[in-house]
């Protein structure tokens, strides 16, 4: 990697311990290195200035990993992204439908893997963004509760126009893919319900705090 023009990292997670030790890693290796605490913080950074990379964490509050990284590989396709997860939340497999070039396992890969894999996605950029199954990306939400009714609903985000609105859910236990229709700009969302944020994710947090 060339120091005369760093690159810019954008690291996404909601745990200030994994999010500061990570920005440490890759600071350390030249790298200019923003972080966002959630996804919506983190799509308005990739708003105000895109970053050549994004590393995010798959389970947040607010909006999941899995919604960021669809709205970005639909917005800014041009991006590539890894995702991360905790070690034990989804048993050694990532859930199909979930859009991204390459994983980190907080707790099962070393860091130095992390280090490879930034490297090798910025040095492959042109490469990865002619691969046309890039462009197909479902959007995860996660699932929000019960409305004053009772009926639960989720919160969807447009990826196009990015507003966000209100949706019930009339089955809960679906996780095909479905499909609905922006308030705001009448585009066509394919989404999933996410069903890992009801998982006591944060025990998994937990645990892994420190390894990255
Ligand atoms: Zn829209």
């Amino acid at each position: 990697m060339s120091n005369a023009s760093p690159y810019q990292l954008l690291i996404v997670d909601d745990e200030p311990g994994v999010r500061e030790s990570t920005a440490m890693l890759l600071t350390a290796k030249g790298y200019l290195v923003r972080t966002a605490e959630h996804g919506l913080d983190a799509l308005l950074q990739i708003k105000k200035q895109k970053p050549d990379l994004i590393i995010s964490d798959l389970n947040m509050p607010q909006m999941s990993g899995f919604e960021l990284l669809s709205i970005v590989r639909r917005r800014f396709p041009e991006i590539p992204v890894v995702a991360v997860s905790g070690a034990y939340d989804f048993s050694g497999h990532v859930p199909s439908g979930v859009i991204a070039d390459a994983f980190y396992a907080k707790g099962q890969h070393h860091p130095s893997d992390l280090l490879r894999t930034v490297a090798h996605l910025i040095e492959n950029k042109g490469i990865q963004q002619s691969n046309p199954k890039r462009a197909f990306a479902p959007v995860w939400i996660p699932r929000n509760g019960t409305d004053a009714g009772g009926v639960p609903f989720v919160v969807v985000t447009c990826t196009d126009c990015l507003r966000s609105f209100p949706m019930n859910v009339a089955y809960e236990g679906n996780q095909e893919i479905q499909e609905t229709t922006c308030l705001s700009c009448d585009t066509r969302l394919q989404y999933i319900i996410d069903f890992t944020l009801a998982l006591p994710a944060a025990k998994a947090h937990a645990a892994a705090l420190g390894a990255v």
